[in-house]
């Protein structure tokens, strides 16, 4: 696998592939993907504020030479990954049609965050903190000119780019992004590496296919949507974490345990030591929702005030 150091900034991956990192890749701090070709640069995800965008614009403009930034892909509706985008209009931007939807719901507003969570709560503290660490002075939602179902080609600057839909898993409309010349796969949140995967949407099965998917690609580079470069190792293992959560989760929703003590018994082994291992929560609680629809089912606030109260990381 090839060595690519993890540092904030702009590194090349492969032949005309290159990452943006935003080290150490917790929440909200999203990676982003830039691909020369040619006449034209595609940029994969535009970061999460106004000057994380203007900076990625300047390091895509710097290694693009003469060839014009022309196309955006949206990976998925997280604000990380395409909160960027007005600094990016007049390109074509493109994702799913189910990620579309799910930016025009904008479910945490940035310019209204601590709306989202009742004073004194430690989500609360938690929003108030993005507030802090991300600018959104005269941010604007700019979404996406074209959207797809299943999956499409673009060909900027005439090399192949294969956009996929891998969702519902991580989020609604989760798409990956492979470069079969290079090898490479922008794998948006499908891949987290080195730290938690969390599941907003779910199925919980899906994200394992997803995985699959991937690993089926055979990619020599993996850019994930949070950590350093990954091989297909981190894919493997990611995907048997979700084997093993899944597969716990449903033993436990089948005994008739409350979602909350089946996680509060939950043996992480190894993966406890993970970042944000507190994040398993969120992702059992979408395992129970998918297992029984019909029953109530915690709230993003409540879900999120137990992940980010017991986050040690
Ligand atoms: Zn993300």
């Amino acid at each position: 696998m090839v060595s690519v150091p993890y540092l904030r900034g702009l590194s090349r991956v492969a032949e005309g592939c290159y990452a943006w990192f935003e080290p150490p890749g917790s929440w909200g701090l999203s990676n982003s993907g830039i691909v020369v070709a040619g006449d034209e640069v595609l940029v994969i995800d535009t970061q999460n504020d106004v000057p994380r965008a203007r900076a990625l614009r300047a390091a895509a403009r710097a290694v693009a030479g003469s060839a014009e930034i022309t196309t955006v892909v949206n990976t998925h509706d997280d604000g990380d990954h395409w909160f960027g985008n007005l600094l990016f209009e007049g390109c074509r931007i493109i994702a799913t049609e189910a990620s579309l939807a799910g930016m025009r719901a904008l479910r945490m507003n940035p310019l209204r965050l601590e709306e989202l969570g009742e004073p004194g709560t430690t989500l609360h503290g938690w929003l108030r903190w993005r507030t802090e660490v991300f600018d959104y002075e005269s941010w604007r939602p700019v979404h996406p000119t074209e959207t797809f179902a299943g999956s499409t080609t673009v060909k900027p600057g005439g090399t192949t780019v294969e956009l996929l839909q891998v969702g519902p898993a991580h989020t609604a409309g989760d798409a990956i992004v492979h470069v079969p010349s290079a090898g490479v796969v922008f794998a948006g949140d499908i891949v987290f590496h080195r730290s938690t995967p969390i599941t907003w949407a779910g199925p919980v099965s899906n994200y394992i296919a997803a995985c699959e998917t991937i690993l089926a690609l055979d990619p020599a580079v993996i850019v994930p949507g949070h950590g350093p470069v990954a091989g297909p190792a981190a894919v493997r293992d990611l995907r048997d974490y979700l084997s093993m959560v899944l597969e716990y989760t449903s033993r436990q929703f089948a005994a008739g345990v409350p979602v909350e003590r089946a996680y509060r018994e939950i043996d992480l082994g190894a993966y406890r030591l993970w970042p944000h291992a507190s994040r398993v929560f969120q992702t059992m609680c979408a395992i129970y929702a998918e297992l029984g629809p019909a029953q109530p089912r915690k709230s993003w606030a409540e879900a999120m005030e137990i992940v980010l109260a017991d986050d040690q990381s």
